[in-house]
């Protein structure tokens, strides 16, 4: 802790640091952010920054509003943008603290950390590498998005079709300077739409590194005149943007989930994770993929799952094993999307991948054909169910499940429902445009 905090003060003399962000995010893993001057450095490591928790989307009552910023140290990053105009700035992600010195429980931060420690207690760390698709649109005179897509690229597809490319460049410099380790970026499948990946990390590590690309992903966009959006499916009839998470265990140094003997190198903890996914995938999609958007994300034909169903290799299936082996041995949850909190959904992925390990669940039979062309009886003669199809149904799956209370505790659990029933009927109650679209005229 001393040596880092020296590290730390070492950088912002040297890159004179003005002014320091403390970021932490809502029950919708939305950035929040107050800015204090370098002199209250020591003050804020000590957790002093107070801050009013009643006017945070899920956190807490008026009555009960004082909360406190306790800044993770590892976390820290001088925005590479700021040193380029000349001056510095600098930010932190912290976790909200109680008066009292407790973590306070309405913080998602501190939600995965409960798990992380559930999976320490049985000696497994969470490796987790998730992959955050998104689409730039170009923006008006005003600055805000339109519905014109930055580029009509496709799949791979390198310049000068790919317009994306200066901007994934860019976005790519600044992540590296913040610590990230970039591997790979291109243009994805749907025009305007793109990938870049960063290494896996432990699971806080890896929500933490989430949080700070959406961000430095938007603000860099916003620097080239574009409107970066995680907006699960912004067009319909093409590809949505998925997060896919990749998730292994780790035990005393070794890849739990790797055994060379078997057949798909998979070991036993391998696949009960799987056979805990698949019996909790119903109940913890309301977290994984969290907008009436996103089921729009979910149907057949865009490399979206929409069935409960596993493989080694087919992209239709919900859950996949990708074929690098050894220590990068992992299980892909494909149908998260980028518009989820990352701290809730890397916590409930791996509590329901530990209730599969403790309860010594068996992996179903794995699918190998294309679940898209799958006739219905076909499907139904393998057992294979459908995920819920509107965040309704998702709801009433997540509040029929243990995994959710239990993952996200009371606080969470309880602002997590009512937030989301009031967004299924804020949408259920407005009149869009397919239904004057479609009936104004006709009726
Ligand atoms: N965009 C697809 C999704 O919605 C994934 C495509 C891919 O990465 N191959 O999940
Ligand atoms: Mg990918
Ligand atoms: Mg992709
Ligand atoms: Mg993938």
């Amino acid at each position: 802790e001393t040596e880092i905090l020296a590290q730390i003060k070492e950088i912002i003399s040297s890159k004179s640091v003005e002014l320091i962000h403390l970021q932490f995010v809502d029950i919708e893993g939305i950035l929040k952010s107050v800015t204090v001057t370098v002199e209250q450095f020591d003050d804020v490591v000590a957790g002093k920054q107070m801050f009013d928790g009643s006017s945070v989307k899920g956190f807490s009552p008026i009555n009960k509003s004082d909360l406190y910023l306790q800044p993770d140290l590892t976390t820290f990053a001088v925005l590479p943008w700021s040193v380029e105009e000349g001056y510095s700035e600098a930010r932190f992600l912290c976790s909200a603290v109680n008066p009292d010195g407790t973590l306070f429980e309405g913080d998602t931060r501190n939600v995965l950390k409960k798990t992380v420690e559930r999976a320490a207690d049985k000696g497994y760390t969470i490796s987790v590498g998730p992959e955050l698709e998104f689409f730039l649109f170009k923006t008006d005179a005003d600055g805000n998005p339109t519905r014109q897509l930055d580029d009509n690229a496709g799949y791979f597809e390198p310049s000068p079709k790919d317009f994306g490319e200066r901007v994934r460049l860019e976005i790519y410099r600044a992540l590296k300077a913040m610590g990230f380790t970039i591997e790979a970026s291109h243009h994805e499948v749907a025009e305007g739409q793109h990938e870049i990946n960063f290494k896996y990390a432990d699971a806080l590590g890896a929500a933490d590194l989430s949080t700070t690309y959406k961000w430095v992903v938007k603000t860099i966009a916003q620097k080239f005149g574009l409107h970066a959006t995680f907006m699960p499916k912004p067009v319909f009839g093409i590809n949505g943007s998925g997060m896919h998470v990749n998730m292994s265990f780790f035990k005393d140094g070794e890849n739990a989930f790797y055994n060379e003997a078997d057949e798909l190198q998979l070991s036993d903890e391998a696949y009960s994770f799987i056979g805990g996914l698949v019996e909790s995938a119903k109940n913890i999609v309301a977290v994984t993929n969290p907008l009436v958007n996103s089921y729009k994300r979910l149907v057949p034909g865009y490399e979206a799952p929409c069935y409960i169903a596993w493989s080694a290799s087919n992209r239709s299936a919900l859950i996949r094993i990708p074929a690098k082996k050894g220590m990068a041995t992992r299980v892909e949850l494909r149908c998260p999307d980028p518009s989820a909190n990352p701290y809730l959904t890397f916590a409930i992925i791996a509590s329901a991948g530990l209730d599969g390990i403790e309860k010594g669940l068996k992996a179903p039979a794995s699918i190998n054909e294309d679940i898209f062309h799958m006739t219905e009886e076909r499907r139904e003669e393998l057992g294979i169910e459908n995920l819920p199809g509107s965040l309704e149904k998702a709801i009433a799956e997540f509040q029929n499940g243990e995994i959710g209370r239990k993952t996200l505790g009371e606080h969470v659990y309880g602002e997590y429902v009512s937030a989301k029933k009031a967004e299924w009927d804020s949408y259920r109650t407005a009149v869009h445009s397919w239904e004057i679209d479609n009936y104004q005229s006709k009726f």
